[in-house]
C-alpha cells in the first residue's frame, strides 16, 4: 500500500533537478563531471545586488511581506515592464513568487478547470506539462522539429485550439531550444489568438535578455491581447539569480487577485530579503545583464561551431536562452561492446558514463531523439565537453 495520492504519482520528477542531483553525487563521488543538465548562469550575482540583501537584514525587514510582494518591489517591476516592454501595469495586477516557476504554476491552478485543454508548443520545458497535470488540465502539444527550427506555425496553432482551450502557453527564447520568434512569426500567432477571444496567453518571458538578435520581442507586446495575457517573468536569468527565487506575473486584476488568494494559502508572501535583492536588480545599474549576454553569446558561437563536428548530430543555430538542443537520433540501435542505444535517454547515460558530461534527454522536453546541454558553463569546459562527446560517440558503432 503508498501513502501518496495520484496526483503526485502522476507526476514526472523534474528531468533537470534529477540530472543535475545525479551528475553533483558523481562529483561527489570524485568523478570529474562536466555538468551541462541544469539551466542556470554560472556567474555570481552582482555586488550591488547583494549589498542590497544585506541591508535588508540590517534593516530589518524580516517579518512577513504582503503575499503579492512588497508594494516597492512590484512598483519596480512595473517601472521595468514600462521600460523594456512597452507594458503598462499597475502594482495591484503584480504578484511576486518564488521564482518564475511558482508563478507559472498559481497562473494555471487560478484558471484552469479540470479537463480544460492547454496549448503547449513543444520540445518546452520540463515543467509545463507537469504542472498542467497538477491542474487537471489537459496538455495539448503541438511540435515543432528542427526542421522548422523548433518554431510553430500559425496553421498548426489554429489546428490545435478546441473549444476546450482555456490556455496557449508560449516561450520564446525557448527553453530548451533556444529558438526565438521574429516579430513577423509573432505577428501570425497573434493573428491566431485574436480569432479566439476566449483563450487565455501564458507568455513566459524568462530568457528575454538573453539573445543574440539584438533584442527578442515577445507575444506580451501584443496591445490586442493584452486584456487575456498572463505575463510572467523574474531575476533568475537576467540578473543570476536563480537561488534567490524571486518571479512575477503581470495579468489582468481578476487574475493577480486570484494568484495572490492562491499563495495566501500554501506559501505566503516570499522571502523579504531575496525580494528587497529583486528591487535593487531592476533600480540599479543594467550594465550586468549586458556583461552577461555577451558572455553567452561567445559561448553560443563555441558551442555550435563543436557540435558541427559531433558525426551525425543536427543543430540549429539558437539565437537566445543558453542551450543547444541537437537532435541525436542517428545514434540509435549503435552500440558500444555490450551497451547498445535504444533511445535518446540511452545516449544521454551513455555520455554520463562514458565522457562524464551530464545532458539532458529530450524525452523530458516532449521531444525524443534529442538532447539538451546547457552551454552556463566556462568556455573552458565546453570545449572539453564538447571533446569528450565526440570521442565517446565515436566508439558507437
Ligand atoms: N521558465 C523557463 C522556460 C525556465 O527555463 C525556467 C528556469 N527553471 C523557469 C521558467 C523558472 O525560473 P525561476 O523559477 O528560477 O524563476
Ligand atoms: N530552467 C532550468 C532548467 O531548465 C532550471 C531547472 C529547472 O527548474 O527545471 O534546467
Amino acid at each position: 500500500m503508498s501513502f501518496i495520492s495520484e496526483r503526485v504519482n502522476n507526476l514526472a520528477a523534474s528531468a533537470t533537478l534529477v540530472m543535475s542531483q545525479k551528475s553533483a553525487e558523481l562529483r561527489a563521488a570524485g568523478v570529474d563531471v562536466i555538468n551541462m543538465s541544469i539551466g542556470e548562469p554560472d556567474f555570481n550575482t552582482p555586488e550591488s545586488i547583494k549589498e542590497a540583501a544585506k541591508e535588508a537584514i540590517a534593516a530589518n525587514f524580516s517579518h512577513y511581506s504582503p503575499v503579492p510582494g512588497y508594494l516597492s518591489l512590484r512598483e519596480a517591476i512595473c517601472e521595468k515592464l514600462v521600460r523594456e516592454n512597452g507594458l503598462h501595469y499597475t502594482p495591484a495586477q503584480i504578484v511576486v513568487g518564488n521564482g518564475a516557476k511558482q508563478e507559472l504554476c498559481n497562473a494555471l491552478l487560478a484558471t484552469v478547470n479540470p479537463g480544460d485543454e492547454v496549448v503547449i508548443p513543444v520540445p518546452a520545458w520540463v515543467s509545463y506539462v507537469e504542472m498542467v497535470k497538477l491542474a487537471e488540465g489537459k496538455p495539448v502539444l503541438v511540435y515543432a522539429g528542427v526542421d522548422q527550427d523548433f518554431k510553430i506555425t500559425p496553421d498548426q496553432l489554429e489546428a490545435a485550439i478546441t473549444e476546450r482551450t482555456r490556455v496557449v502557453m508560449f516561450n520564446s527564447p525557448s527553453n530548451p531550444t533556444g529558438s526565438v520568434y521574429t516579430k513577423k512569426e509573432l505577428a501570425g500567432i497573434a493573428e491566431v489568438l485574436e480569432r479566439h477571444p476566449y483563450v487565455l496567453i501564458l507568455a513566459d518571458d524568462i530568457y528575454e535578455h538573453i539573445n543574440y538578435v539584438g533584442g527578442a520581442p515577445s507575444i506580451s507586446q501584443f496591445e490586442s491581447l493584452k486584456d487575456r495575457m498572463i505575463v510572467v517573468n523574474g531575476v533568475s536569468k537576467a540578473y543570476a539569480m536563480t537561488g534567490w527565487r524571486i518571479g512575477y506575473l503581470a495579468a489582468p486584476l481578476e487574475i493577480a487577485k486570484a494568484c495572490s488568494k492562491l499563495q495566501g494559502q500554501y506559501t505566503s508572501g516570499v522571502s523579504s530579503i531575496a525580494q528587497k535583492a529583486a528591487e535593487a536588480a531592476y533600480r540599479g545599474p543594467q550594465e550586468c545583464v549586458e556583461e552577461m549576454r555577451q558572455a553567452f553569446e561567445r559561448r553560443r558561437d563555441l558551442i555550435v561551431s563543436l557540435a558541427k563536428e559531433i558525426p551525425g548530430w543536427i543543430v540549429n543555430k539558437p539565437e537566445g536562452a543558453f542551450y543547444l538542443f541537437p537532435e541525436v537520433s542517428s545514434y540509435i540501435g549503435k552500440r558500444n561492446g555490450n551497451q547498445e542505444i535504444k533511445t535518446s535517454g540511452d545516449y544521454v547515460l551513455y555520455l554520463l558514463e562514458e565522457a562524464h558530461v551530464a545532458a539532458v534527454d529530450g524525452d523530458a522536453f516532449c521531444a525524443p531523439g534529442y538532447l539538451r546541454l546547457s552551454y552556463a558553463t566556462s568556455e573552458d569546459n565546453i570545449r572539453e565537453a564538447m571533446r569528450r562527446i565526440r570521442v565517446a560517440s565515436e566508439k558507437l558503432l
